[in-house]
This record gives structure tokens, C-alpha cells and sequence, in this order.
């Protein structure tokens, strides 16, 4: 596979986040075309009522609250080509917390994930990164590629969180990011981060 890390502005352009709120940032990875865009936008309130600080391309920043504490929360997308050494220093290094997205109707993508995630884990052995494996698409029920069951045990193998989402939809979306939310709390709260 080629190496190709594309630009990924948005991690460059990072702007410092109230100084009065506890903040993290997140990164989406994936192969193209499994609904990152999408999943980002909702977060960053394009297309629901969402109240987004700002956006820059594909990067987006805002407070939410969860569990009735707030928190600031980045999101980054990584925009490149997923090569076998796709993922570089200072990607690997530029989340707090990786979220990694398949599309269930497309098996290929499910499979890029799981080599994503192996990645990811060699990169941050040492501190243990969250990561949250993604079924994205769920809506598209009759071309299902990958089960339920298929994407859980995965991320089982893996000590990943696991959720199915529908940014068509906007099913599970809110649910992802506080769910990211907790885990990066968590593991502040042990002293990881
Ligand atoms: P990215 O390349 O990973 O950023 O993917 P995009 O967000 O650009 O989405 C790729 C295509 O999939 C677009 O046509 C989206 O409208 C579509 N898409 C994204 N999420 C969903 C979803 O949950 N369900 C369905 N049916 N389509 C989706």
C-alpha cells in the first residue's frame, strides 16, 4: 500500500481551548468513504442543534456537557490514505483518543480498521490510548457486510470500545462522543493522561 499521509491541516491548526475547562481531542481515522465527514459535521453542529464554537475543514471543537460536567472536546479527522505506514509520529501522537470507523456494509473497511487499531496500540504502547471501534452506516440493514456480533468481538480482542452508528440517520452519534467522552475522563481521573 502506497504511504500516503495527507495533509492533516486540522491537527496543525489546533486552537488552545478555554483554559477554564478540562479538554481532549479525539481523532477519527477510517478508510474514505465510511462516513467520517458526516460524523464529524454532526458533531460540529452542521446538520443537527448541536451549538459548534467553531469549524476549520474538517476539524471541529466544542463543549459538551456529559454526565453534567463539561468539557471541551477536539475533533480531528485524519484525512490521508491508510498505507502500511500510514500512521506518523506526530499522528500517532496528535489524539487523546482514537475513533475508528468501518462501514458495516463494506467488509473491506471493517478489516482496515482492525489494522488501524494494531497500529495505533504499537504507536502509544506506553500510555494506553482509548480507542473506540465505529460500525458506521447501520442503517443500510440489507447490505449489512459485518455483523453486530463480528464488530464486538473484535473490539473485544483489541480492548476497544465498540458502537454501531447511523450519521445518516443520527442514530448513536451524541451517544459515540460522550461515550469518548468517559473514556478520556477515566483515564484522566487513573493519571494516564
Ligand atoms: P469519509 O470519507 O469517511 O469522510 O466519509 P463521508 O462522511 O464523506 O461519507 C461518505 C458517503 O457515505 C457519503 O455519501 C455519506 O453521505 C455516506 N454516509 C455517511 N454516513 C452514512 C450512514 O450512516 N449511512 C449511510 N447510508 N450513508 C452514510
Amino acid at each position: 500500500p502506497e504511504l500516503t499521509v495527507a495533509p492533516c491541516r486540522l491537527a496543525r491548526q489546533f486552537q488552545p481551548p478555554p483554559p477554564h475547562l478540562p479538554s481532549y481531542r479525539a481523532m477519527l481515522l477510517g478508510e474514505p468513504g465510511v462516513g467520517k465527514s458526516t460524523l464529524a459535521r454532526i458533531f460540529g453542529g452542521v446538520e443537527d442543534d448541536y451549538d459548534a464554537d467553531f469549524a476549520v475543514e474538517d476539524y471541529y471543537q466544542r463543549s459538551v456537557v456529559v454526565d453534567g460536567e463539561e468539557t471541551t472536546l477536539a475533533l480531528l479527522e485524519f484525512c490521508g490514505q491508510a498505507g502500511e505506514e500510514w500512521l506518523d509520529d506526530e499522528l500517532a501522537h496528535a489524539g487523546d483518543a482514537y475513533i475508528i470507523v468501518y462501514s458495516i456494509a463494506e467488509r473491506a473497511s471493517f478489516e482496515r480498521a482492525a489494522e488501524m487499531r494494531i497500529q495505533v496500540r504499537k504507536a502509544r504502547q506506553a500510555d494506553d490510548v482509548p480507542i473506540i471501534l465505529v460500525g458506521n452506516k447501520s442503517d443500510l440493514v440489507r447490505s449489512r457486510e459485518v455483523s453486530v456480533d463480528e464488530g464486538r468481538a473484535c473490539a473485544a480482542v483489541f480492548d476497544c470500545k465498540f458502537i454501531e452508528t447511523s450519521a445518516a440517520l443520527q442514530h448513536n452519534v451524541r451517544e459515540l462522543y460522550h461515550g469518548v467522552v468517559r473514556q478520556l475522563r477515566l483515564r484522566r481521573r487513573r493519571g494516564d493522561l
